[in-house]
């Protein structure tokens, strides 16, 4: 029977990612990954079957909108949906591929099947139980159920996120339970291709968290795109009807009852942590009222030894978080100094334009109590965006008045998801506002934006 300085159970980014780094620091590892393949959600049925999709409608939507504008006459073109899900596929497979790989190359054991921790120190996966001087749980999260609701990805009617990376066939009508990023790339998905989506949002925004005046601006683009919304709308049951699905709901500003049909309905409500058949009760393992596993600043958990990352703990449910915490969890058990910076992790949403964020919101900034200025600047005013025909949005940089340190920054428009990251290392600096405007930007860039907003931050934008 093998001793292990480290099993890590599950393979998604924060679990394999954890694997690596430990390896990597001399540490013998194994990880446990019941799933088929590695990777986890994110590589199987998350973050690269969603934007390999993404890509490839946008680029249908680049072919209907603005090929025949810049004198490219490429007829009509059609989907052939069965080879658009192989492509995702095969996106996947290469991904996932690669990190058997990794693995192979960092000698880590792969123990294949669904892991039990049965004490500190043993982790019984099959009929073999495995000594481990450190655990960590790294089992992520699946779609939270939504009350009133049954998904069914194999019927392909009422499905969750899962379900709908794999849909039978391009529904003509679709709605979306939720208004958060998951929902509304796919919903962007399927609008590209051509279905009626209609989004069901329980708040009164969409994008819960993310500031006001992108929420404001995102929505107007997408209903531009032809997305609908419903907000303020309770959700009391999904049935199947004749054709598809009936979605009831209340509208919360006067509770009357109001129906929607769709040929396909995509629940995608939120995630909740994944920790069932661990027996993290009979161990003592201490979880949030949420279902969270509770860790310390060190990712230990209640029972020494046990330590546990990614979306199985509380923050956001996000890949490179996850990543980020594997690598601090390794490092700390390796006997270094893991650290993550909650404070500077970005999000970003893949629609088009893309929308990214990192730091605080307007709102939360105002909150604090502290004084703040802000510099915007539209996409309008930049050559690169316009001559990308992408010129919608902005770019909204939040200082601090007194001493115009950075304090966030909120990007709606393209490579958003690329440029946030000069903020966010300015960020890490502890950079001001002012260092960005100093730092000299080629042109013509959409990066030039962000230096813009900055410049706005002091004596004023050039462009605007
Ligand atoms: P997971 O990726 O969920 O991996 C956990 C693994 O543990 C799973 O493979 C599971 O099979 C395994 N496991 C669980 N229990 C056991 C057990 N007992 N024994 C053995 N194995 C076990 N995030 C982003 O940052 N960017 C995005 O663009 C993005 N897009 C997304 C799109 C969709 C449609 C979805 C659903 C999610 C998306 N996310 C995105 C979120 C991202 O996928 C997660 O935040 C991330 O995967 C969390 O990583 P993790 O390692 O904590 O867990």
């Amino acid at each position: 029977m093998s001793t292990y300085d480290l099993i890590v159970i599950g393979a998604g980014p924060g679990g394999y990612v954890c694997a690596i780094r430990a390896a990597q620091l001399g540490l013998k590892v194994a990880c446990v990954e019941g799933r088929e393949t590695l990777g986890g959600t994110c590589l199987n049925v998350g973050c690269i079957p969603s934007k390999a999709l993404l890509h490839a409608s946008h680029m249908l939507h680049e072919t209907h909108e603005n090929f025949a504008k810049m004198g490219l006459n490429a007829g009509h073109v059609e989907v052939d949906w069965p080879k658009m899900l192989g492509y995702k596929s095969e996106t996947v497979g290469g991904n996932t591929k690669g990190i058997e790989f990794l693995f192979k190359k960092n000698k880590i054991d792969w123990l294949k099947g669904w892991a039990v921790i049965e004490a500190a120190g043993k982790v019984k996966v099959g009929d073999t139980t495995y000594d481990a001087k450190n655990i960590v749980i790294a089992t992520g999260s699946v779609p939270s159920a939504l009350k009133g609701v049954t998904v069914d990805n194999d019927a392909g009617i009422v499905v969750d996120s899962t379900g709908a990376l794999a849909l039978p066939k391009i529904p003509a009508s679709m709605v979306v339970i939720g208004a958060g990023v998951i929902g509304l790339e796919l919903g962007s998905v399927y609008a590209r291709l051509g279905a009626q989506v209609t989004v069901v949002e329980y708040l009164d925004a969409i994008t819960p968290g993310m500031d006001g005046e992108v929420q404001k601006q995102f929505q107007k683009i997408l209903a531009k795109q032809g997305l609908k919304f419903v907000l303020g709308a309770a959700v009391s049951g999904v049935e199947t009807v004749e054709g598809g699905a009936k979605v009831t709901y209340a509208l919360r500003k006067d509770n009357s009852e109001q129906a929607l049909e769709a040929e396909v309905v995509l629940v995608a409500t939120g995630r909740r942590p994944y920790v069932e058949g661990l027996g993290l009760d009979k161990l003592g393992v201490q979880t949030t009222d949420r279902g969270y596993v509770q860790v310390d600043g060190h990712w230990q958990t209640s029972v020494p030894g046990i330590y546990a990352i990614g979306d199985a703990v509380p923050g956001p449910m996000l890949a490179h978080k996850a990543e980020d915490e594997g690598m601090a969890v390794a490092e700390t058990i390796a006997g270094k100094h893991g650290h993550v910076n909650y404070d500077v992790i970005p999000g970003v949403i893949y629609t088009m334009p893309e929308v990214a964020a990192v730091g605080l919101t307007e709102e939360a900034a105002k909150a604090t109590g502290r004084k703040i200025k802000m510099g915007k600047f539209p996409f309008m005013g930049n050559a690169r965006a316009k001559a990308a025909m992408q010129a919608e949005g902005f770019v909204k940089l939040i200082a601090d008045a007194d001493t115009d340190r950075i304090l966030g920054c909120h990007i709606i428009g393209p490579n958003a998801g690329e440029m946030i990251h000069e903020v966010c290392v300015a960020m890490e600096f502890g950079a001001a506002a002012q260092d960005l405007a100093l730092t000299c930007h080629a042109h013509p860039t959409t990066s030039e934006a962000v230096r813009e907003a900055a410049l706005a931050c002091g004596d004023g934008a050039i462009h605007a």
